[in-house]
């Protein structure tokens, strides 16, 4: 899948719109996702234009991907869900249901998530 350069985390990195921004680094932003599905949801992403883990892993230098692994447990840190527990996703593809075609991760914690998948209707 070709990047799209229009995607909403894109247009966040240019600038476009604003986001809720919590950390930043040479490689990484992240910040609140604007729909919460836990008391604590941020969302990781590259700043170089990847579509997913998918393409991040196979392109991304090792300085991209050290950076995005350092700053998602950073970010957990920096929110404090450390110590109770948290819980990293990062959705590829359709079956996945990715809705934003830019790679970000995930960090939910704040309370019990309970079991990792919902069965498919
Ligand atoms: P995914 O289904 O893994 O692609 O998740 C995309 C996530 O991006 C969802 O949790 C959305 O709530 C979140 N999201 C979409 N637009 C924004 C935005 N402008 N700022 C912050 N989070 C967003």
């Amino acid at each position: 899948m070709a990047y799209d350069p229009s995607n909403i985390f894109a247009r966040i990195l240019r600038g476009e719109i604003p986001c809720d921004k919590v950390h930043e680094t040479e490689h990484t932003l992240a910040f609140h996702d604007i729909h919460p599905q836990a008391p604590v949801h941020v969302l990781v992403i590259p700043k170089g234009s990847y579509v997913s883990w998918d393409d991040f892993s196979a392109k991304a230098s090792d300085a991209e991907i050290a950076g995005f692994v350092r700053a998602v447990g950073e970010v957990a840190r920096l929110v404090g869900v450390d110590a109770g527990g948290y819980r990293l996703l990062a959705n590829h593809g359709a079956n996945s249901h990715q809705e934003v075609p830019h790679l970000h991760v995930h960090i939910a914690g704040g309370r019990p998530l309970g079991p990792l998948l919902m069965k498919a209707g």
